[in-house]
């Protein structure tokens, strides 16, 4: 069964776009939730993040406090290294599992996810769509959406790769500056692609 990467840049779309293939019979893991599951309470990384870095990383429940462990590894690069090398193979072997259920009934499955290009997810794929909206959308768009300022959604932005290169990269692009009914159609096009080019 094919893997198709739904990837964009923060507040882009991908979401919504997600919910619209899945109008369409298509499954998605999402890499964000994978982020988090991986790091719930009795997980083997969980565990490792409270020895590495103290029972303090925890809230009263005993979850990761992410507000804390996020502050920590911006004021210190060293730290992320840490983190990221314990979390990327844990993310990569939980979306491995997720994106091959048994039986699985629909062609193909998509992986959302920010960072496709940007770590080695994009070896998972055998495809990859890229939402494209202008930088201004997107910053509007996440500021209306969460409680971020301006300057925080550019520093987000900033930080992840830039819009050209992702447009450079994609099998295919979805324009997501249009309304939801035209962005629907680009959908069912992209769907018939995906379907003869892969499937
Ligand atoms: P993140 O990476 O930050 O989780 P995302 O790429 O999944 O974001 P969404 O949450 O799908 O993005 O969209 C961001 C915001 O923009 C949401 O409030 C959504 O309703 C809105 N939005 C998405 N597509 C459109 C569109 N075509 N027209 C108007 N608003 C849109």
């Amino acid at each position: 069964m094919a893997i198709v990467g739904l990837t964009g840049g923060i507040g882009s779309g991908k979401s919504t776009i997600a919910r619209l293939f899945g109008e369409l019979g298509i499954h998605w893991v999402d890499a964000d939730n994978v982020a988090r599951e991986v790091v719930e309470p009795g997980t083997s990384a969980l565990e490792a993040i409270a020895g590495h870095f103290g029972s303090d990383i925890l809230d009263a429940n005993g979850a990761l406090d992410r507000a804390k462990l996020r502050t920590i590894v911006f004021e210190a690069p060293e730290e992320r290294t840490w983190l990221e090398s314990l979390l990327h193979p844990v993310i990569r072997e939980e979306l491995i599992r997720q994106l091959h259920p048994a039986d699985y009934p629909h062609p193909y499955v998509l992986l959302v996810t920010p960072l496709l290009y940007e770590t080695d997810q994009h070896q998972l794929v055998d495809y990859s769509v890229v939402v494209d909206v202008p930088v201004e959308v997107q910053i509007e768009r996440t500021m209306s959406r969460d409680t971020n300022t301006r300057d925080q959604v550019e520093r987000i932005i900033a930080a992840q790769m830039p819009r050209e290169e992702r447009r450079d990269r994609a099998d295919a692009i979805i324009d997501n500056n249009r309304p939801l009914a035209d962005v629907e159609r680009q959908v069912h096009d992209v769907h018939k692609r995906i379907l003869v080019d892969l499937v």
